[in-house]
């Protein structure tokens, strides 16, 4: 940190702070419901987005639905780009042995049922789809907020604006990276988050009314300005990296002609062995042989324990290895983009003689930074690049997968699932420690307190279990009508946690409820739309010309929506609209179900079903029977979706 300035003096009315969903999906909300001319501003630490970012998020119901109050068309747009699995495949992590219990997913049955099956789109397009709702230069890139601290309300007679009216202010000291701000060159991959680019950092103080924490788990905002919470190592460390089928086949490619040219060596000079001058051979993944398994480029494939105590769900095994394409196999330049997770408990690393946290980056070790302190169930981590999503840069990279592959190769992972790893560019490889919150971080005033809301991970991070990134949605969908309720403020913060708490503490902690009983209120919920339907119909000209005509209200529909938007029926324009998008959804699920080969037909499905607006009221027998129809496709989907977040 070189230089401490200050901004201009003006008091924004909102800062988010952090760019991922929540932070996206509240601006969103906020600009949505808050007078026009609110000044809010998103500060994201990253350098700026990258399209390689992430895994696959699984969007279910209550996602769509929360995606749908922020804009109708999002959740169809990003079905366009999702991905529908077709199995799940279990396999024993030592003698590659596929077991029993891997099974086909329900598609049809959620279809019919729900009018929806959970699909996946890369956690970047979710994040991309956010942000492009937002004006240009909502966010500013390279601005980690390193102090978040409330001015009292009597100082601000003092404050630059001269506006003392509506109380005190929050300052927020953000390290900029200089160059970084408002970059907007999201999905360029040309930078990572977190990437240390060794350019020199200034220190700004931004002043803000309202402050909106949305920076994930190891929330600075929480622990400097809020109620100090910080998550809890859970004794797990996680690994994730992606490449695209040509970058695997290349690798293995230049693997064999390495060996070759080795074996020609080895040959020449006797008595030299060809492994030491090779090295470990890749070799394509044995279930990507489309040959043998027709569906192998659709499923998600899991590698973990088998035996008689094999545990179902791969992040309560002590170690796990997930794959799967997140793109479909004709999609662009590349081939399909394929993931992979791996878990493993700290006893697996140390008899791998891998410690954990590791050792500083490069960077840090020269000097740049003081080394992590020894992670402990009682004593997290006090770097916080420790626990957030971390990597990105080549050399943390190197390192992670270096360690991620020293510790499938001590407990016997076969050599053709460690190719997939060995094969990933070092720099898209990122490991962390996995931490979650405790049930006391979720008491009143931990998320709300005063004009300062924690939304999404920074509020309640649970387990990896697929529904963060939802529960994060629903946030800002709720934030949005709590504030047009209540006005920007206090009172609507207090509403939303309020409103919230019960329904995530439920989900994360409560015992008393079974799993299926979870993921069926999960789904059963509403939102409240934040657009107006003629923010719509004018959105909806602009797009007339493009090649996307289904994100356009056909014209009976947009007539019917103008002519109750000229009549004062502002309901009746949300409902047709509303109609409209959730048939447009409903036929986009189907259509990349067919697809994909899910289902053989559009027939197979009810083509009569209707979205949740339509239906007539269902007498509560039928809508038990109901929910417990939608529950077991939608769980089935689930589990699966646990493997991937
Ligand atoms: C790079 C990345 C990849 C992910 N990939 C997946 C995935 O593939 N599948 C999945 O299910 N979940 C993924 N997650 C987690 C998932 O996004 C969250 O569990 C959930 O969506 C909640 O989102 P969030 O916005 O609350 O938190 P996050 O997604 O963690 O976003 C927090 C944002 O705040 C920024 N930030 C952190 N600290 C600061 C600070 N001090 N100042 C300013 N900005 C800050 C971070 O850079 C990040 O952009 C990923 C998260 C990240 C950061």
């Amino acid at each position: 940190m070189r230089n401490t300035s200050s901004e201009d003096g003006a008091v924004l009315d909102v800062a988010v702070v952090g760019g991922g969903p929540a932070g996206l999906a509240a601006a969103v909300a906020l600009l949505r419901t808050c007078p026009p001319g609110t000044r809010l501003q998103v500060f994201e630490a990253g350098a700026t987005y990258s399209a390689s970012q992430g895994a696959a998020v699984g969007l279910f119901l209550n996602g769509v639905k929360a995606l749908g109050a922020l804009e109708p068309t999002l959740p169809h747009r990003l079905i366009d780009e999702a991905v529908l699995f077709s199995h799940w495949r279990d396999y024993d992590d030592v003698s590659g042995e596929l077991l029993p219990g891997s099974m086909p997913l329900d598609r049809a049955g959620g279809l019919r049922a729900a009018g929806y099956t959970p699909c996946h789109v890369q956690w970047s397009t979710l994040r991309a789809g956010l942000y492009e709702l937002l004006p240009p230069g909502s966010v500013q890139f390279g601005c980690k907020v390193v102090n978040c601290e409330e001015v009292a309300a009597a100082a601000t007679t003092a404050a630059a604006d001269g506006d003392s009216s509506s109380g005190g202010y929050y300052e927020l000291r953000i390290a900029r990276r200089r160059g970084g701000a408002a970059a907007d060159a999201v999905g360029s991959g040309a930078g990572q988050q977190g990437e240390e680019e060794g350019g020199e950092e200034e220190e700004v103080v931004v002043r803000a009314r309202h402050v909106v924490a949305a920076d994930g788990y190891f929330s600075r905002v929480r622990r400097t300005g809020g109620d100090g919470g910080r998550p809890t190592f859970r004794g797990k460390v996680r690994w994730f990296g992606s490449l695209t089928t040509s970058e695997l086949m290349g690798a293995v490619a230049a693997a064999a002609a390495a060996a070759a040219a080795a074996a020609a060596a080895a040959a020449a000079k006797e008595g030299e062995q060809q492994e030491a001058a090779a090295g470990e051979a890749l070799r394509l993944p044995e279930c990507l042989d489309t040959a043998r398994h027709p569906d192998g480029m659709r499923s998600v494939h899991r590698w973990m324990p088998g035996g008689p105590n094999r545990v179902l769900d791969v992040q309560a095994a002590p170690r796990g290895f997930v794959f799967y394409p997140i793109s479909l196999p004709d999609a662009g330049p590349g081939g399909s983009r394929l993931v992979w997770s791996m878990y493993a408990d700290l006893p697996v690393l140390q008899a791998a003689g891998v410690d954990f946290p590791p050792p500083p980056p490069p960077s840090a070790a020269s000097g740049g930074g003081a080394p992590p302190a020894a992670a402990s169930a009682d004593a997290p981590a006090a770097d916080d690049a420790h626990g957030a999503h971390v990597g990105g840069s080549r050399a943390r990279g190197v390192a992670a997968l270096q360690r991620a592959l020293a510790v499938a190769a001590s407990y016997g992972l076969p050599a053709d699932v460690r190719s997939i790893a060995a094969a990933t560019p070092p720099e898209r490889v990122s490991e962390f420690g996995m931490y979650q919150h405790t049930p006391e971080m979720s008491t009143p005033g931990a998320w709300a307190r005063g004009r300062l809301v924690h939304v999404g991970d920074a509020a309640h991070a649970g387990p990896p279990d697929g529904t963060g990134a939802n529960f994060a949605l629903e946030d800002a969908a709720v934030l949005g009508a709590c504030v047009r309720q209540h006005g920007l403020g206090p009172e609507a913060f207090a509403a939303w946690e309020a409103a919230r708490m019960p329904r995530l503490f439920d989900h994360l902690y409560n015992k008393s409820i079974a799993p299926g009983e979870k993921w069926g209120r999960m789904q059963t919920v509403d939102f409240e739309p934040l657009w107006r339907p003629e923010q719509v119909l004018e959105a909806a000209a602009d797009i007339t010309a493009s090649s996307r005509p289904h994100l356009v209200p056909p014209p009976q529909v947009a007539e019917a929506a103008a002519r109750a938007v000229a009549a004062g029926d502002n309901a009746g324009a949300t409902q047709a609209i509303r109609e409209w998008a959730w048939s447009a959804l409903r036929r986009a699920v189907v259509v990349k179900a067919v697809d994909a080969r899910i289902i053989a037909s559009a027939a197979e499905v009810d083509p009569a079903a209707a979205g949740p607006q339509q239906q007539p009221a269902a007498g509560p027998q039928q809508q038990a029977q109901q929910q417990a129809q939608q529950q077991l496709p939608v769980v089935a989907a689930t589990a699966a979706a646990s493997a991937l977040s």
